[in-house]
């Protein structure tokens, strides 16, 4: 399944998301795997927000929902529409991760 970005459209796997782009931070390897161990709430606690923001990723209130990503141009703005719709969809769904990614995917968000 994908997500998009919500600055720049490009897709994101989810598989990738959750497992994968942690590796990308600066992170010691052990703390990025005891990461992807983590509830989705501990996930984006601010020591991880920060990591994530060094590496080109912001995140709405859940790692599936990319408000920027590292191929975003630098000054290219969130799409206001996308983020509104991404993040009442968010709230809806609550901590249900799965309900999310395959809504987001169903709407191309
Ligand atoms: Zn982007």
């Amino acid at each position: 399944m994908d997500v998009h970005c919500t600055t720049c459209g490009e897709p994101w796997d989810v598989h990738h998301l959750r497992h994968d782009a942690i590796f990308e931070t600066d992170l010691a390897h052990a703390e990025a795997k005891a990461w992807t161990e983590l509830s989705p709430k501990l996930k984006l606690a601010p020591r991880y927000r920060e990591k994530f923001k060094a590496a080109g990723f912001e995140f709405g209130g859940s790692i599936l929902n990319v408000i920027r990503c590292p191929g975003c141009p630098k000054e290219a703005k969130p799409n206001q529409d996308r983020l509104q719709t991404k993040a009442a969809l968010e709230q809806l769904l609550g901590d249900d991760e799965d309900g999310l990614a395959a809504t987001f995917e169903d709407y191309r968000l």
